[in-house]
C-alpha cells in the first residue's frame, strides 16, 4: 500500500498548543512522520493531498456514546423495537457518527447487551464502516432507579438491567462481560422526571457499587457511571469508577474527590441533551411545562458551574454523552464541541483537547490515538477553515474535508464515502 503525504497543513496536535505549519507522512496504519515548517519534503512513493493551509488534527473522539439509542422520542421505542431492526440501526448510527468526523466513540451503554460488541467486532473485522468502538453493557440500574421501565404487571426493557443486592449486581456484571462488553455501566444517581429518584438522590448502595467495580476490574473492564447528585459523585470516586458521567450537583467535597483522582478518573457533562431539551421545552409555549423546565433549569445552571469549576482544577473532561435521542439525534455530536464553548466559557483549543487527547483516555488508547504524532494510529481529520476560530465548523459535514481512521481515507466532504481506489475504505475491502 502507498504512504499518503499530507502537504502544508496547519496541524494541531491535540495537546492544546497551537497549531503549526507542517507536513503528515502516513505508513499503513500509522503516522510515520510529523515534520515541521514550510519546505518541500519527499513525496516519493505517497499519494499526495495537498491541504493548502487546512487544518488537520486527530479525530474527534465521543466519550460517552449511545450508538444503539435510535433518535427516540419516547424511551418506549427501545422497548419495542426488534433485535433485527436496533441491530442494523446502531450499525447506520456506526456509520454516522464516523461521516461527523467521529473516529472513536467511547460508549456509556448499549441499549441491548450484545449491540455494541457485535458492531463493535463488524467494524474490527472491516465488514462495516464505524469508529473504533469501546462496547458497554445496558444501563445497569436499581428497581425503580433510572432504566427500570417495569411496572407491576409488565415488564419492559428499554435501556436498563434492573439488579438488586450485590449477588444480582456480581452476576449481572459478569453476564455483560462473558457476552463481550469493555466498560460496565452503573446508574448510581437517578435523574430528571423520574418520580422516585430525581437527580438529587443516591440510589444505587456503597455495596453494590463496590461488588461491580471489583468484578469489573478484576476482569480487566472498565467502570463507568451516571451520576448526577453529589453523593453520588462521591460514592463512584470512593470505589474507584474509572469514568464518571454528569457530576452536574457536584458540592466542594465531590470536586476535591475528584481533583485529588484526576490522574486516573475521567469526566463528561452530557450537556447536548440538557441544552436541547431546555430549547424545545421553551419553544412549546406552554404553562404546564413549566416544572420540567424549572428541573432542567437546574440541571443546566449546576451542570455549567461544575465544569467551569473542574476546568480550573485540570480535572480531564470528555466531549460528548447523550445523542442518539429525537432532539439530538446521533451524527449531531460535534454540538457539544460548541456547547464548551458557548456554555462553560472553554476555549477552542481546550475544547478541542478534551474531543482528542483526553478522549483517548476514555478509549484506554492514550498512547496510540487523540494526537497527531509519530507512531500513532492515522485517525485524522483535515477541516476547510479554522476550527479555532469557529467551533460550529465541524456541524458542516461539507467542511470535513478527509475524515481518515487507521490510515484509510472514509470520507471526503460532504459526508460522502471516499470513492473506491487509493487508500479510500472502499478499496481495502
Ligand atoms: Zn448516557
Amino acid at each position: 500500500m502507498t504512504d499518503i503525504l499530507i502537504r502544508n497543513a496547519m496541524i494541531f496536535d491535540g495537546s492544546g498548543d497551537a497549531p503549526f505549519r507542517g507536513h503528515v507522512r502516513v505508513s499503513g496504519n500509522r503516522i510515520a512522520a510529523v515534520m515541521r515548517g514550510t519546505d518541500e519534503v519527499p513525496q516519493e512513493g505517497a499519494q499526495v493531498i495537498d491541504a493548502d493551509g487546512a487544518f488537520l488534527m486527530p479525530g474527534l473522539i465521543e466519550g460517552h456514546g449511545h450508538i444503539s439509542f435510535i433518535d427516540q422520542a419516547d424511551l418506549m421505542d427501545l422497548a419495542v423495537i426488534g433485535v433485527e431492526e436496533h441491530t442494523l440501526a446502531t450499525m447506520h448510527n456506526a456509520r454516522k457518527l464516523l461521516e461527523a468526523g467521529f473516529t472513536s466513540v467511547n460508549s456509556a451503554a448499549s441499549a441491548k447487551v450484545r449491540l455494541d460488541a457485535v458492531i463493535r467486532d463488524e467494524i474490527e473485522a472491516r465488514r462495516i464502516p464505524g469508529p473504533r468502538l469501546r462496547a458497554a453493557s445496558p444501563e445497569i440500574t436499581v428497581t425503580s432507579g433510572l432504566g427500570d421501565a417495569n411496572r407491576m404487571h409488565v415488564k419492559l426493557h428499554t435501556f436498563g438491567l434492573v439488579v438488586d443486592g450485590v449477588d444480582e449486581v456480581v452476576s449481572t456484571v459478569r453476564m455483560c462481560i462473558r457476552e463481550g462488553v469493555d466498560n460496565i455501566k452503573l446508574n448510581i444517581s437517578g435523574d430528571v422526571f423520574m418520580p422516585n429518584a430525581d437527580s438529587f438522590s443516591t440510589v444505587m448502595a456503597d455495596p453494590e457499587v463496590r461488588a461491580a467495580v471489583e468484578t469489573a476490574h478484576a476482569h480487566g473492564k472498565r467502570v463507568a457511571a451516571h451520576c448526577r447528585a453529589a453523593d453520588s459523585v462521591k460514592r463512584a470516586v470512593r470505589n474507584r469508577v474509572d469514568m464518571i458521567y454528569h457530576c452536574d450537583h457536584a458540592d466542594e467535597e465531590a470536586l476535591d474527590m475528584l481533583e485529588e483522582a484526576r490522574d486516573w478518573v475521567l469526566t463528561g457533562p452530557a450537556i447536548g441533551v440538557i441544552i436541547k431539551s431546555l430549547e424545545m421545552l421553551k419553544a412549546a409555549d406552554d404553562p404546564a411545562l413549566q416544572p420540567q423546565i424549572d428541573e432542567l433549569q437546574t440541571l443546566y445552571d449546576d451542570n455549567c458551574w461544575t465544569h467551569g469549576e473542574m476546568m480550573k482544577r485540570g480535572i480531564p473532561i470528555v466531549v460528548g454523552g447523550d445523542y442518539g435521542f429525537s432532539v439530538n439525534p446521533q451524527g449531531t455530536n460535534a454540538n457539544d464541541l460548541e456547547h464548551f464553548v458557548k456554555h462553560y466559557g472553554f476555549s477552542e483549543a481546550q475544547t478541542l483537547h478534551c474531543a482528542t487527547m483526553i478522549g483517548a483516555r476514555a478509549m484506554d488508547m492514550a498512547d496510540s490515538i487523540g494526537q497527531v504524532r509519530e507512531g500513532f494510529l492515522a485517525d485524522l481529520l483535515l477541516i476547510d477553515g479554522d476550527p479555532l476560530s469557529d467551533i460550529t465548523l465541524f456541524q458542516d459535514k461539507s467542511k470535513l474535508t478527509m475524515i481518515m481512521k487507521d490510515g484509510l481515507i472514509h470520507a471526503t466532504g460532504n459526508g460522502q464515502t471516499a470513492e473506491a481506489g487509493g487508500r479510500s475504505w472502499l478499496a481495502a475491502q
